[in-house]
Order: structure tokens, then C-alpha cells, then sequence
């Protein structure tokens, strides 16, 4: 296949390789053994075993991937990054995060498009701009970036939007995070995936895990469509699925899996530089580098496993895109999708132990967790290396559910992705 970036481009990011949408790497065999099983190649899962090789020094990973590198959530997104959350406990979580990200392109030499071209969340009535004044304050109380704009200064910087006295949902400010932004879902795929491979992780595709296989409490390997294969230390994110994994293991984890979706309208030149995001009216929307505008909608009231979502959920969406953005009006759709997100009662994730030896979970990322992916990977990295929990993800543990310390970000973070 063609390499999809210019010469030119490959230089001005000052990558040494050829950067190929091609994976470099054959889906090798797994072996009897492993030190480490990652189950779930997204960006978490790969991630993890890039840290895990990389900063702890484990050399014997598998990553197992049901389908293909890539196909659930990671690509399925439509990448808000951002770290402007209200809770203490979220805020170190998404900004290490954030910091990561920063220097992801070097760090993985692959460009993985990161681009800090600022996320907006959009207020309007009097009780949301009490809720941003409160997170923004909070913000840069945790050296989070964040402001407040005005409509006028939204209005310069989104051209498109309708703040006049006439509007259905009327622009009375918003927060916007510079830090913020988008970036390529793929390429961030490929971008771990490759590093994992070239620092001897096993990326073993079409290799689905069937369940736990546990003794006298302790983990011993996994079972897979390709037979068993063993290991002392076992970490799962498999985003969508992993509550039906964990109840192999006899856990029963507080997640509800729910459809999501997401579509892109026909390819535009540019007309929108930042993210503009709306919780009242729950939407969301930029521009993709192809000139595309990328509209994410919110879940499906209903559980299920369904990579699809019902058409009234994307109605209402982009009813409410049009009202904000009236010149859109007749913009042509050009493909939607759905993915399966995890979603835990304080919309907030787990990433740690269990209470069978050797077993750990990263997951109920909900809606969430493109953004967290560098920093998602980092953390389960370290508590699998150390049976311990990193002090940032601490909070995040399982038993949360049991003594009741949840970390409500329910309506908190201004939205949901
Ligand atoms: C439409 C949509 C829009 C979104 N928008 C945003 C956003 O703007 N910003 C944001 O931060 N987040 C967003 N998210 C959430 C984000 O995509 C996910 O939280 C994140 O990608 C999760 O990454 P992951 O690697 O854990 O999951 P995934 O990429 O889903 O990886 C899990 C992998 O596990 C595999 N798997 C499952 N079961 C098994 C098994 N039994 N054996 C082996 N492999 C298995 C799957 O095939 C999959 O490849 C959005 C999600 C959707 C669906």
C-alpha cells in the first residue's frame, strides 16, 4: 500500500522511518508461555505491553486480539483529548495523560497526528455556565489549562456557530482547554503496535480468549481459539467485553456495555479549527484533516453488543448540530458507525487488581477513553509490573464499588468523550 504521508510531511515531523499504514509484522503463533498476556490489542492494550517492555523491562508479551489490531473502540472514535475533568482523582488521570500525548510522535517516532488545536465546551443556560466557571476554577487549581470565553470570543473562534438572540440553544459562553485536541486513531494504533513489535511483544490477531484459566486462586494462562496458552500474569482490556471475561474468573465487574456512535459528513475544506462540544444538547464536533466534520452522539439507553446505535440517537444529534451550526444544514452524511463502550455507575474507569492473583483489569473507559490511551497503557503497565496500583490510578481500584469512594464524573466533565 502507498504511504500515505508526502515526503514532505515525513520530514517536517523528523521521523526516521517510512511511516506505512501497513503493519510491519506477521501475526506470529502464540507460544506454550508468556510472562505477560495482554488481552485486547486497542490502543490500551498495546499500549501496556509498550510500557511494560519499555520502561519495566518484561520481555515475554503476547498482546491477543480477537479480530485485528485496531478494530474495536480504538479506531471507532471520534478523539477528544482533553483533561479539563472537575475531580481531583480525574484530572491527574486525564493530564498524565495529556503530558504523554505531548510527546507521543518522538517518543514512538510515528506520527501519530496529535493536534492541540483546543476543545471548547459550549453553555447554554445560566446552571452551565455555573458548572464550567466551577471545573475551570477547579482546572487551574490542578495546573490544568482552562478559560472561560465569551460568546463574542467564541464567535472568532468558530466562525460557523449561531450565538444570535434568535438561536434555539443560546451561546452564553464556554470553557475551552488549549491543551486539547484531536488526533489520528489509527496511526495511534500502529504507532504502539509497531513499537510494542520492535521491542519483542508478540501481536498475535485472530486469537480470541474463550476465558480465565485460574488455580487455588491464582492466574495460570487463558484459553483461546488457538488453545491454551499460559502465563503468571494475565491484564485484560477488551473494551465492550470485559465484564463477560471477568465473570470466567468468577468477578463480577460494575460495568454496562452500550452501543455508541458516531458519523462523518462528506469531505469540506476547512471551516472549523478547534473541537466544539455541547453536553446540554450532547454534541460533538471538528473537522478532520480529509476536510471531513466528525459528529459523535451519545450512548444507547439500552445495553448491548450491537457496533451500530439506533438512528433516533443520531437524529437528535445532529438536529442539534444544525441548530448550533445552521450553514450545515445541507451537508451530506457520509458513513456512521458504532462501538461498545463499558460504562461504570461513576463514569469513571477501573485499572487494577483483582482478587484472583495475577489477574488485572483495565477498563470502563465508557465514552472516554481514546484520550486516556498513552496514559491508560502507562498505568496498567505499572500495576501489572508491580502488583501495585501507580498513586494515580490508586483511586481507580475495583473496591471503590464496595466502600462506596466513587469518583463521580457523571455530568461533572462537562461531557461525556
Ligand atoms: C463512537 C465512539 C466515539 C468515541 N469518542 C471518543 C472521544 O472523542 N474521545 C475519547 O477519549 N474516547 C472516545 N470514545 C471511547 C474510546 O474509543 C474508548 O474508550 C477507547 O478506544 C478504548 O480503548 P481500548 O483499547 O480499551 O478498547 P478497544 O479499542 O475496543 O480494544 C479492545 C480490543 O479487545 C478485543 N477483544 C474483545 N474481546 C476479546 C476477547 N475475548 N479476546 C481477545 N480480544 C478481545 C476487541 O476486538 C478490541 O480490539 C469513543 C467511542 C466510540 C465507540
Amino acid at each position: 500500500m502507498a504511504n500515505r504521508y508526502s515526503f514532505w510531511s515525513l520530514l517536517r515531523h523528523g521521523l526516521k522511518h517510512h511511516q506505512s499504514w501497513q503493519p510491519a509484522w506477521k501475526s506470529p503463533r502464540p507460544k506454550d508461555r508468556y510472562d505477560v498476556i495482554i488481552v485486547g490489542g486497542g490502543g490500551h492494550g498495546l499500549a501496556a505491553a509498550y510500557y511494560l517492555a519499555r520502561e519495566h523491562g518484561v520481555k515475554n508479551i503476547a498482546v491477543l486480539e480477537k479480530g485485528w489490531l485496531g478494530s474495536g473502540n480504538s479506531a471507532r472514535n471520534t478523539t477528544i483529548i482533553r483533561s479539563n475533568y472537575l475531580w481531583d482523582e480525574s484530572a491527574f488521570l486525564f493530564e498524565h495523560s495529556l503530558k504523554l500525548w505531548e510527546g507521543l510522535s518522538q517518543d514512538l517516532n510515528f506520527n501519530v497526528l496529535f493536534s492541540q488545536r483546543g476543545v471548547m465546551n459550549v453553555g447554554h443556560t445560566l446552571q452551565d455556565m455555573r458548572d464550567i466557571e466551577r471545573r475551570v476554577n477547579a482546572n487551574l487549581l490542578n495546573g490544568v489549562d482552562a478559560v472561560i470565553l465569551t460568546p463574542r470570543q467564541i464567535k472568532e473562534r468558530v466562525p460557523l456557530i449561531d450565538i444570535g438572540p434568535g438561536a434555539r440553544y443560546p451561546v452564553m459562553g464556554a470553557s475551552f482547554q488549549p491543551r486539547g485536541g484531536v488526533a489520528r486513531h489509527d496511526a495511534v494504533v500502529w504507532g504502539f503496535a509497531r513499537a510494542a513489535s520492535d521491542l519483542g511483544v508478540d501481536l498475535i490477531e485472530q486469537c480470541e480468549v474463550h476465558d480465565f484459566i485460574v488455580e487455588n486462586g491464582c492466574i495460570k494462562g487463558v484459553n483461546t481459539s488457538q488453545g491454551p496458552i499460559l502465563a503468571e500474569r494475565v491484564g485484560c482490556s477488551a473494551s465492550g467485553h470485559n465484564s463477560v471475561l471477568a465473570a470466567t474468573a468468577g468477578i463480577r465487574l460494575p460495568l454496562e456495555s452500550h452501543p455508541l456512535q458516531a458519523l462523518v459528513s462528506e469531505s469540506l475544506k476547512p471551516a472549523l479549527d478547534t473541537v466544539v462540544m455541547s453536553n446540554a444538547v450532547h454534541a460533538y464536533i471538528s473537522q478532520s484533516d480529509k476536510g471531513e466534520f466528525v459528529i459523535g452522539a451519545g450512548i444507547d439507553g439500552y445495553v448491548g453488543y450491537g457496533q451500530r446505535g439506533s438512528p433516533h440517537v443520531i437524529e437528535h444529534t445532529l438536529s442539534a448540530i444544525v441548530e448550533m451550526f445552521p450553514t450545515l444544514s445541507r451537508v451530506r452524511m457520509n458513513r456512521q458507525w458504532g462501538g461498545i463502550v463499558d460504562v461504570t455507575p461513576d463514569a469513571n474507569p477501573i485499572i487494577g487488581k483483582t482478587r484472583v492473583k495475577g489477574l488485572y483489569f483495565n477498563c470502563g473507559w465508557g465514552t472516554g477513553g481514546f484520550k486516556a490511551t498513552p496514559g491508560a497503557g502507562h498505568l496498567f503497565a505499572h500495576t501489572i509490573a508491580h502488583d501495585a496500583p501507580h498513586p494515580i490510578n490508586a483511586p481507580f481500584s475495583i473496591e471503590r464499588f464496595l466502600t462506596g469512594r466513587l469518583v463521580d464524573e457523571h455530568g461533572a466533565s462537562a461531557v461525556a468523550h
